[in-house]
Parts: C-alpha cells; sequence; structure tokens
C-alpha cells in the first residue's frame, strides 16, 4: 500500500505525490483521513513559508485540523478499532516535562505537532498514524467534518477559558475568521450574550450574526472604538479577544476594554505591536496569552454531540484533495468570500 500527499515545495506550491505509507508503532494506529480544515497557519505558510518559519525546510507537508477512519492499530492499543471514526489532536507532547506534568501540555517545549516545528509531516495525506492516546473516538452522531472543525473549536474554547469569562459579562470578539467564530461559540455555549463581533469582511460578520452575536462591528466602514462605547454605554467590554492576529486591531485593545476586564490575545501577530501598557495598567486589565489548547478533545465533542455548539455552519467552501493547490488560493487570496476551507480525501 502507498500513500499520498499534498507536499509544500515553494512559495504557494504544492504537489501532490505518492510516498511511503507512515510507520504504525505499538502504540499508534493508522488513519485514514476524510477530511482536514485549512487553518490560518497552512496559509500563513502557504503564502510566503521562508516569511512565516525562518528555519523551515522545504518540501513539507501541512495540515492538523483532521479526522477519519481506522484502518490498523498498533498491537498495545486498546479502545480503537478499525473502521472506527475518529479525530486527531494534533499536538503529541512529551509527558514528562513540568508542564506536561502540570497539565499544562500545550506549552511543553518538546511537543511534536502535525505540519509544524520540528516539522513532522501533516495530514494533508491519505494515511496518517498517531498515537492511540491522542486520538478521539467520535460519537455516532457527529461526522468527521465536526471531527476535523474540533481542532479550531477547542482554540476557541480555550481562549474563553483563559478568559474566565463569567455570566453576564460582555465580549467583544476583533475578527471574524474561523478562530474568532469558534470563540464567539464557545462564548455562547458558555451563556455568555452581550457578545460583539468586528471584522473589515462583511460576509465573516453576516456569519457571526447567523451563529448568534448580538452586535457586529464592519470595521472598514465604522469606527470600532465609537461603536464599541456606544454598545457598552461608554464603559468598555469585561472581555476583549483580539483574533485578528493584527498590529493594529491589537494596539486598539486598551482602548475597548472596560476597567478591570481582560484582554485576551488569541491571534498570532509576527513583529512588534505599538501597545499602550499605559492605559491598561490605569484601567488595571489582565492582559492573557493563549497557545493552542489542552484537555479539551473530550468537552469539545461533548459539546457537539449534544448540540451546543454547531461549527459546520463556519464551512463556506469543500475542496477535493485533488484540488488541494487551488483550495490553499481561495482560502488565502479570497477571504472576502473564504471563512473556512474543508478539504475532503
Ligand atoms: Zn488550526
Ligand atoms: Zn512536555
Amino acid at each position: 500500500m502507498k500513500n499520498q500527499a499534498a507536499f509544500l515545495t515553494g512559495k504557494q506550491k504544492l504537489e501532490i505525490k505518492t510516498c511511503e505509507m507512515p510507520n504504525v508503532s505499538d502504540t499508534d494506529v493508522l488513519v485514514e483521513i476524510n477530511h482536514i480544515g485549512i487553518c490560518g497557519s497552512d496559509m500563513h505558510i502557504f503564502e510566503d513559508p521562508y516569511h512565516a518559519v525562518k528555519d523551515i525546510r522545504l518540501p513539507v507537508i501541512l495540515g492538523h485540523e483532521c479526522a477519519g477512519r481506522v484502518v490498523e492499530t498498533g498491537k498495545q492499543v486498546t479502545g480503537l478499532m478499525p473502521g472506527d471514526l475518529v479525530a486527531l489532536e494534533p499536538g503529541v507532547p512529551c509527558g514528562t516535562c513540568e508542564f506536561c506534568r502540570s497539565g499544562r501540555y500545550n506549552i511543553c517545549p518538546n511537543v511534536h505537532f502535525l505540519g509544524a516545528r520540528p516539522w513532522l509531516n501533516g495530514a494533508f495525506s491519505k494515511y496518517v498514524s498517531h498515537p492511540a492516546r491522542w486520538t478521539y473516538k467520535l460519537p455516532d452522531s457527529m461526522d468527521t467534518i465536526e471531527g476535523a472543525l474540533l481542532e479550531p473549536l477547542v482554540v476557541g474554547m480555550h481562549a474563553a477559558g483563559r478568559a474566565g469569562i463569567q455570566l453576564g459579562q460582555s465580549a467583544l470578539i476583533l475578527g471574524a475568521g474561523c478562530i474568532g467564530l469558534m470563540t464567539l461559540e464557545a462564548c455562547l455555549a458558555r451563556g455568555i450574550r452581550k457578545i460583539a463581533v468586528a471584522d473589515l469582511y462583511s460576509n465573516q460578520l453576516a456569519m457571526a450574526n447567523k451563529i448568534g452575536a448580538e452586535y457586529t462591528i464592519h470595521t472598514a466602514s465604522e469606527n470600532l472604538i465609537a461603536q464599541a462605547s456606544a454598545i457598552t454605554g461608554g464603559a468598555g467590554f469585561d472581555v476583549v479577544f483580539e483574533s485578528t492576529g493584527s498590529q493594529a486591531a491589537a494596539g486598539m485593545t486598551p482602548a475597548l476594554v472596560k476597567r478591570g476586564g481582560k484582554i485576551v490575545m488569541v491571534g498570532n501577530i509576527f513583529g512588534e505591536t505599538p501597545f499602550n501598557f499605559f492605559q491598561t495598567n490605569a484601567k488595571e486589565v489582565d492582559i492573557i496569552g493563549v497557545f493552542r489548547y489542552r484537555n479539551l478533545y473530550p468537552p469539545a465533542i461533548e459539546l457537539c454531540q449534544k448540540g451546543q455548539v454547531d461549527t459546520k455552519q463556519i464551512v463556506t467552501n469543500y475542496f477535493d484533495f485533488t484540488e488541494i493547490q487551488a483550495a490553499l488560493e481561495y482560502a488565502v487570496f479570497q477571504k472576502q468570500e473564504a471563512v473556512k476551507t474543508v478539504i475532503k480525501m
């Protein structure tokens, strides 16, 4: 049996090639991938690999938001069987460092993450071998599209969790891309109702509205600070989630947050950002970092199963694996249309 994978061979260039099957150890499962989401990080690396990751060495296989069907299990694997539909948690931490031992395995310095540093091959591939421990069986009510979307969902859940947002509080989400919308779903599932979402693109705001945002702010035509002030009677928001990854948006957060509130940095911002710490200190604001997620796949599966989140409504486009080049180009260059693009193997 041979595998097939999409290799990033250069700037904005993917090639599907036949390659060897991955090795399946005694504790691994071999998964035939059914669906993979295209993540913002995949888009960044595709657009300009050497700019996004200085030490990248091509070719690499990207992709980490994936789910599929178990086709083989290692000798020591229990609890999973061939035929099971599963989602893969892409980060496999070392299990022994102080961060792993304290449960904060997402900040393990020795983590191996699909399609990321230290350049483990990713999931834009027919078959992936993955530790059974980090592979979750999907309940009958969930398909592998929802399985693949668990990964961005847990990012949103982790952001809401890090914020410790409480019932009755207000939230402003900057950026209505996939992660902003997943943060919205996570806040709604936590019972938060006064939520505003801001974005440059009206299609993404329409999606935020459909999901349940009470307010949307179209930053291409409206003044963000004035609108945020109008919505909150001048007080600002209890929690501001920065999920655009833009320096300009991050720089505005001190003006948008309430006194005593929290700024949660969800988006990855490259380079240095001018930021008014005087203002955040005067308001005694907590600034909170977010890196991926931890311990959230099982509760995320529970939320999907109970219908407390509906992640599939975010998907705007599906492409076949053979069209992966077009899929990445679409996701990167048609942001006014594409919210979430999913590859079907
Ligand atoms: Zn992702
Ligand atoms: Zn570790």
